[in-house]
């Protein structure tokens, strides 16, 4: 990698994607780390002096809801006053070029649909719906700041955010579709994430078993680098803003 420059590797990048007739993407925090939004694991990851493990749960919400609350409310404000970056965008541009893109996102941020991307599969949920904790009801709530606890319009009951928490389930709906994606593509781009949150990380290690290439853009090593047939590491919106459309 080493005299290797940014303009260079994207140039490598854009003609590995423009080769692939089925190209997927993974993208993780680091994705959106430059709009902003503070990943999990890397500076700014702490809330109150809280490790976002011990928030991002059905304990911890089970125990204080309203500080859980406090937590979504403070990141979904932030988030608000966030915009897309190049990296977004560039994803978006890449599923409006190639109807067979498949974007599968870990980040519950919106981002991805903010910058155009229709076709997302959200993995972990979204932190711009709320599913009521009584009458089960899910529904889009962009309020922000939102009335703490909020409540469910229908029935009253507690609202929690729809997303997935440590220890819970992912939708067996859209994990099954992001599991037929990585299986059946013949180019994986794992971007912005640490490898580390399980299931979403066995989706590269199964493309990767079927033999599927693996290109990381994240500019610290992670946990799938060692799988990865090549490595860039580079700033996810650096690289892929360089990326020229297909001719
Ligand atoms: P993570 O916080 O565990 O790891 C972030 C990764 O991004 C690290 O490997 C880091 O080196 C890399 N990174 C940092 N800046 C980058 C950049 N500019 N370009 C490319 N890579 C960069 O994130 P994860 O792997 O997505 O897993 C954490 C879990 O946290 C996921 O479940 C996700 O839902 C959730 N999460 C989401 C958001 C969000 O929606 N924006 C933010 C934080 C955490
Ligand atoms: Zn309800």
């Amino acid at each position: 990698m080493s005299g290797q420059d940014v303009d260079e590797a994207a140039a490598e990048l854009g003609k590995r994607i423009a080769r692939a007739r089925r190209p997927c993407a993974l993208t993780g925090a680091g994705i959106s780390e430059e709009s902003g939004v503070p990943v999990f694991r890397g500076p700014g990851g702490m809330w109150r002096e809280r490790r976002p493990e011990d928030l991002a749960t059905p304990e911890a919400f089970r125990r204080d809801p309203l500080e859980v609350w406090q937590w979504y409310d403070w990141r979904r404000g932030l988030i608000a006053s966030a915009c897309p970056n190049a990296g977004h965008r560039a994803l978006a541009a890449l599923e409006a070029s190639n109807p067979a893109f498949t974007l599968i996102t870990q980040n519950v941020d919106g981002l991805h649909r903010r910058a155009g991307s229709r076709r997302v599969l959200e993995v972990h949920g979204s932190l711009w719906r709320v599913r009521c904790t009584a009458c089960r009801r899910e529904a889009d709530d962009e309020r922000v700041p939102l009335p703490l606890p909020p409540a469910c319009g229908a029935c009253g009951g507690l609202l929690r955010p729809a997303v997935v928490w440590f220890g819970e389930m992912l939708s067996p709906t859209v994990f099954g579709a992001a599991w037929e994606a990585v299986k059946s593509c013949d180019l994986l781009l794992s971007i912005g994430t640490s490898g580390v949150v399980e299931p979403a990380a066995s989706l590269v290690r199964v493309a990767a078993e079927r033999g599927t290439s693996i290109l990381e853009i994240n500019p610290r090593p992670s946990a799938l680098s060692s799988i990865a047939e090549r490595v860039f590491p580079y700033k996810a919106a650096d690289l892929l803003d360089r990326l020229k459309p297909a001719p």
